[in-house]
């Protein structure tokens, strides 16, 4: 397998519930892949963050109420966008990950991005 393959991979296994059979895993995994594309189309794959188009590989999807407490939106386009890795670093360095929501999201782009804000609040 190519490498960059190998690590998208990954990527998506490391959020895969531990306590599924292999038949449930495998679906989970199906079900992420097609949702991380739903939510790429949907936002054309413009940073929420920044505003700036992200290249494939520099693009992470960010769940609006955490994925860690909002188990059942886990899969929800209406809870995901699109941001550059570098802008998803930089905002959970500041908020979070166990507590993230919208209004953290869109309080960040406001102080780092004000030309954006009118677009996401
Ligand atoms: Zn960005």
């Amino acid at each position: 397998m190519h490498n960059s393959k190998m690590k998208r991979k990954r990527a998506v296994d490391q959020w895969v519930d531990i306590y599924l059979t292999e038949a449930e895993k495998q679906i989970q995994i199906k079900q992420e892949r097609e949702f991380k594309k739903k939510v790429y189309r949907k936002w054309k794959g413009v940073c929420y963050i920044c505003g700036q188009k992200c290249s494939k590989h520099e693009t992470n999807l960010h769940h609006l109420s955490g994925r860690s407490w909002a188990k059942l939106d886990r899969i929800n386009v209406e809870n995901a966008v699109v941001v550059h890795k570098r802008c998803h670093k930089r905002y959970h360095k500041y908020y979070n990950h166990k507590r993230s929501s919208k209004w953290m999201l869109v309080e960040f782009v406001k102080v780092n991005y004000p030309e954006n804000y009118e677009k996401v609040k």
